[in-house]
Parts: structure tokens; C-alpha cells; sequence
């Protein structure tokens, strides 16, 4: 059981398995093609195979460690078919996403306090939407905080996620302070015994200094609100951008302390793989995938269900 099971739909695993559509057709179908099509493990299989892999955007260190691995495999048992080979690659990719083992020591606190974070336009406030709404269908009482002020827009567009969600959003005027927002988001949520606090924050990347005192500053202003708080600190990635979004969860875990991923966009690209890459690098779990603008296109991630997605035959 992972931290957020209780939100799983009936239709997690479908709604799952087809944003993974085109990462599969892309470059997964060419795995399953290459292991039917052999009858023995050769050099040139496992070249193909690492070609397929970094063309997945696996990524570099993350194909090498897998490659690494199945050659011992190969080397302890000289008898492995190539479908051998296929189910110890599953086996392999399905380990490398087990980030969250240690997931069940963990308990939503009341409020239970989530900070998503990333650069512009990869979807955070997008995802706050899609969160608050599914926190709600669960029964839960949610609250959001517009604290990206940097821009106009960006209150406007929490509260439009609002409108629709039915969850209140505590903002002030664009240009405050971001920590004054989450302040009065959090003081607002605990005078109401909210169960979930959502908080948005502007996505400036240019300048690392500034953004790791701004999301410190909220962190402090939180604990100092609230004990604790904030529990989650969720980097929100756009799948569709590859190895950027691994460089991208390279510059946050050096600003600030992560607790988990929300890989957006995954609908739409091929770059389905990079998911894989950046749970072995970085060994933080993928809370949620983005597979739609929808309300209700976002998916608890299930490392079975993706895994399982990605092997399956392309129908
Ligand atoms: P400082 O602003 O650099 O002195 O840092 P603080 O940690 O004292 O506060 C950071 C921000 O959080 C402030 O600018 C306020 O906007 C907000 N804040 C802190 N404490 C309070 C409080 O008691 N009430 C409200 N409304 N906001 C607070
Ligand atoms: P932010 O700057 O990080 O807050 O990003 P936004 O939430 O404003 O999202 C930027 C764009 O990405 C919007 O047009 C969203 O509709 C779109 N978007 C967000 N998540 C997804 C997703 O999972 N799939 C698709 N196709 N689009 C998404
Ligand atoms: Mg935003």
C-alpha cells in the first residue's frame, strides 16, 4: 500500500496506462520486438537494448547501471533465453522505481501540508487543481494557497482551479509575499480543521539563490505556523521535456528538500522513460502522473501499473 492509495479510482491503472501510450509506442514496443525476434542473448542484442533504453530517455547512468546488471545476470546464468532477459529488465526498472518503501511509516497529518514546487509552465498549479480536486472526491477537506504572486495571472488561474474544484483559495494580491500567503493558507486551514493545504509557488529557475531563499523563507514561516509543516515538498516535472527535467530535479534537490515527484505531461510524449531515470538518480518517489488538462487527469502512480504499461503489447 503506498502513502496516497486512498485515492485510487477504479479506473487508475487504464487512465494510467494510456497517457503511457505513446512512450510505448515510441520506444518500449522496439524491447518487445527485440526480445521476440531472437532466440539467443548476443552482444548485439544487449547494444540494441541499451540503444533503446537511452533513446527512452532512461538516461545515461541509469541505462549503465541496468546494462551492468543484466550482464552479471548473463554471466551467473549462461543458460538465459531473451525472454529471461525481458522479465529480469522488468524486474530490474520496477526496483529502480521503488523509492517509496519507507511510504508506509508515513501518516497524513491534519492539516496535512503539501508545497509544490518546479519551474514555470511544467504544470504546478495545473496539478494543485487536479490534487485538490481528487483530495475532495476522497472526502477530504482541502484548502489552496495562490503563493505564487510573481505574476497576476498565476492567482487568477488558482482560482478558476477553485471555481470548478469547489476548494477554497486564500490569496492576496499579486506581488506579496509568497511566505505571507502560505502563512495565512495555513492559519485559514487550521481554523476551519482542514485535512490537506495545497500551496502553489512561482517556478523561477534563473535564479537559484533567490528562489532557495523564497522557498526557505515559506518553509520557515510554515513550521513556524504550523510544527512540522510543511509534511510534503512536491517537485512537479514535465515528462515531455526529457533530460531537462532531470536537470531540472538536480537544481531543486540542491535548493531545498524534496519528498516526492509529480511528472507531468506524460500524455503526448515518448519520454515516458526519463520517469525511470530520475527515481533511480535521485531516489524520491513519483506521487502522481499527469496525463491530461483535465480535472481528472491525474493518476496516483502505481510503479506496477507503469511498469506493467510499458511491457504490455501495443494493441
Ligand atoms: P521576515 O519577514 O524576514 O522578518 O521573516 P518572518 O519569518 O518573520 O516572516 C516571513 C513572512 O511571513 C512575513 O513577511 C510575513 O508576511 C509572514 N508572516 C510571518 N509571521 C506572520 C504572522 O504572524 N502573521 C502573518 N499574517 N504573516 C506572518
Ligand atoms: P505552472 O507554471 O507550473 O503552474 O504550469 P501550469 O499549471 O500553468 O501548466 C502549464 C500548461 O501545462 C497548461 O496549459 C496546462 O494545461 C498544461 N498541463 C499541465 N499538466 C498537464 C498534463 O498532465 N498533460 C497535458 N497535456 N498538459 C498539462
Ligand atoms: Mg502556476
Amino acid at each position: 500500500m503506498g502513502f496516497f492509495d486512498f485515492l485510487k479510482g477504479r479506473k487508475e491503472k487504464e487512465a494510467l496506462v494510456k497517457g503511457l501510450e505513446r512512450t510505448k509506442e515510441g520506444f518500449f514496443s522496439k524491447i518487445l520486438r527485440l526480445f521476440s525476434g531472437r532466440t539467443r542473448i548476443d552482444d548485439d542484442l544487449l547494444e540494441e537494448l541499451e540503444e533503446i533504453l537511452l533513446s527512452a530517455d532512461v538516461g545515461v547512468n541509469t541505462t549503465v547501471k541496468i546494462m551492468s546488471r543484466l550482464h552479471q545476470e548473463i554471466e551467473r546464468r549462461r543458460d538465459l533465453k531473451p525472454e529471461d532477459l525481458q522479465g529480469l529488465l522488468k524486474e530490474h526498472i520496477l526496483e529502480l522505481l521503488g523509492a517509496d518503501l519507507k511510504d508506509e511509516e508515513n501518516k497524513l497529518t491534519k492539516p496535512h501540508v503539501i508545497l509544490v514546487v518546479g519551474v514555470n509552465g511544467v504544470g504546478k498549479t495545473t496539478s494543485i487543481g487536479k490534487l485538490a480536486w481528487r483530495f475532495k472526491q476522497a472526502g477530504k477537506q482541502v484548502v489552496m494557497g495562490a503563493a505564487d504572486t510573481f505574476r497576476a495571472a498565476a492567482v487568477e488561474q488558482l482560482l478558476l482551479w477553485g471555481e470548478r474544484t469547489g476548494v477554497r483559495v486564500v490569496h492576496q494580491q499579486s506581488g506579496s509575499d509568497p511566505a505571507s500567503v502560505a502563512f495565512d493558507t495555513l492559519k485559514s486551514a487550521m481554523a476551519s480543521s482542514a485535512d490537506i493545504v495545497l500551496i502553489d509557488t512561482a517556478g523561477r529557475l534563473h535564479n537559484k539563490g533567490h528562489l532557495m531563499a523564497e522557498l526557505s523563507k515559506v518553509r520557515t514561516v510554515l513550521n513556524k505556523c504550523l510544527e512540522g509543516a510543511p509534511h510534503e515538498v512536491w517537485l512537479v516535472l514535465d515528462a515531455s521535456t526529457g533530460q531537462n527535467a532531470v536537470e531540472q530535479a538536480k537544481q531543486f534537490t540542491a535548493a531545498t528538500q524534496v519528498t516526492g515527484l509529480i511528472l507531468t505531461k506524460l500524455d503526448g510524449t515518448a519520454k515516458g522513460g526519463v520517469a525511470i531515470g530520475i527515481c533511480a538518480e535521485f531516489k524520491l518517489p513519483i506521487r502522481f502522473v499527469g496525463v491530461g488538462e483535465g480535472m481528472e487527469q491525474l493518476q496516483v502512480f502505481d510503479k506496477e501499473a507503469f511498469v506493467d504499461g510499458l511491457f504490455e503489447q501495443v494493441s
